[in-house]
C-alpha cells in the first residue's frame, strides 16, 4: 500500500541566469506503516524534497500521487485542502504559536479541518494525542513554559491531531539537546511501532538508525532508490 508516490520529479529554481537543479528526477515510493529516513549533506535537496511532499511547493517536472491520486499540479487552494486532510509536518523549530495554550496549538488543525468537528470531539482528539507524547498534564501550559523536548513533543502531538496519513519530519532533534532528542526520537519510534507512517529528512544518517528504511540523496539525487513503476504495479 503506497502513500506518496514521485516519479522522476525535478524541481529546478531559476534566479537571474543562474539555473539550480536542487532535485533531479527523483522516483520514490513511501509504504504505509513504514519510516523512512532520507539524509544527506546540507544542500542536497532535503527540504525542497519536502516542501513537494507537503505540497508546500510545485515540482518543475514529473508526477506526484497521494494515495493514487494525481497532484502533480495543483492550484494553491487544492494543495492546501489535500495538506491539510493528508500531512503532519514537524519542523526542527517547533513553529507552535506563543500566545496559545499546549490544548489550543494542538487543536489548531482540527479548527480548520473539512470534518467540522465539534468541541467535544476536538477536546477527546487533542487529549489523546497530547497523552501519547506523555504531555496530558500539560494541557493548559503555553509553550514557553516547557522545555524544548516537550515543545517538540506538542508539535508532534498537533501533526498527529487531524488523523494524517503521513508524518513529514524535518531534522526532529536540531534544536535540542541529546537527552530531550532521543525522547523525540523515541516519541516517533513508538508512533510508528503503533502505525503511524513517518518520513523524516536529516543531515545525519545516525538519526535514521530508528527508521525501517534509510535513503540518501547526494545532490539532488537519490542513492539505490526503487522504480516507482514497478512498486505501483506491484
Ligand atoms: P538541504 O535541505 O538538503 O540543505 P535544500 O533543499 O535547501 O537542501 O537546497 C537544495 C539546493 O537548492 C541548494 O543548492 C539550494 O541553494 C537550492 N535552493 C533551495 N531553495 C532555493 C530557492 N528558493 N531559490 C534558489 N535556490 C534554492
Ligand atoms: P521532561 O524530562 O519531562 O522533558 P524537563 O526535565 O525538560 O522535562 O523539564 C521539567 C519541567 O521544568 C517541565 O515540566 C517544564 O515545565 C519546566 N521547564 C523545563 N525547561 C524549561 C524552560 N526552558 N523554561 C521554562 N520551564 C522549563
Amino acid at each position: 500500500d503506497v502513500v506518496l508516490a514521485m516519479k522522476g520529479i525535478s524541481k529546478v529554481f531559476e534566479t537571474q541566469e543562474l539555473q539550480t537543479y536542487a532535485l533531479r528526477s527523483i522516483d520514490l515510493c513511501i509504504y504505509r506503516g513504514e519510516y523512512l529516513s532520507i539524509s544527506g549533506p546540507s544542500g542536497c535537496g532535503k527540504s525542497t524534497l519536502l516542501s513537494l511532499l507537503g505540497l508546500l511547493d510545485m515540482p518543475t517536472s514529473g508526477e506526484y500521487l497521494i494515495e493514487g491520486k494525481n497532484v502533480s499540479a495543483l492550484s494553491l487552494n487544492q494543495a492546501a485542502e489535500i495538506r491539510n486532510a493528508k500531512i503532519g509536518f514537524i519542523f526542527q523549530s517547533f513553529n507552535l504559536i506563543d500566545e496559545l495554550s499546549v490544548f489550543d496549538n494542538v487543536a489548531l488543525p482540527l479548527r480548520y479541518h473539512h470534518s467540522k468537528p465539534n468541541k467535544q470531539v476536538i477536546a477527546e482528539k487533542v487529549k489523546a494525542c497530547l497523552e501519547k507524547v506523555g504531555l496530558g498534564h500539560r494541557m493548559s501550559h503555553k509553550p514557553n513554559q516547557l522545555s524544548g523536548g516537550q515543545q517538540q513533543r506538542v508539535a508532534i502531538a498537533r501533526a498527529l491531531v487531524a488523523q494524517p496519513a503521513i508524518l513529514l519530519v524535518d531534522e526532529p532533534t536540531g534544536n535540542l539537546d541529546s537527552k530531550s532528542g532521543d525522547q523525540v526520537m523515541q516519541v516517533l519510534s513508538e508512533l510508528n511501532a503503533a502505525g503511524t507512517t513517518i518520513c523524516m529528512v536529516t543531515h545525519d544518517p545516525r538519526y535514521g538508525d530508528m527508521a525501517t528504511r534509510q535513503l540518501k540523496l547526494l545532490d539532488g539525487e537519490m542513492l539505490g532508490a526503487v522504480n516507482t513503476n514497478e512498486a505501483l504495479s506491484a
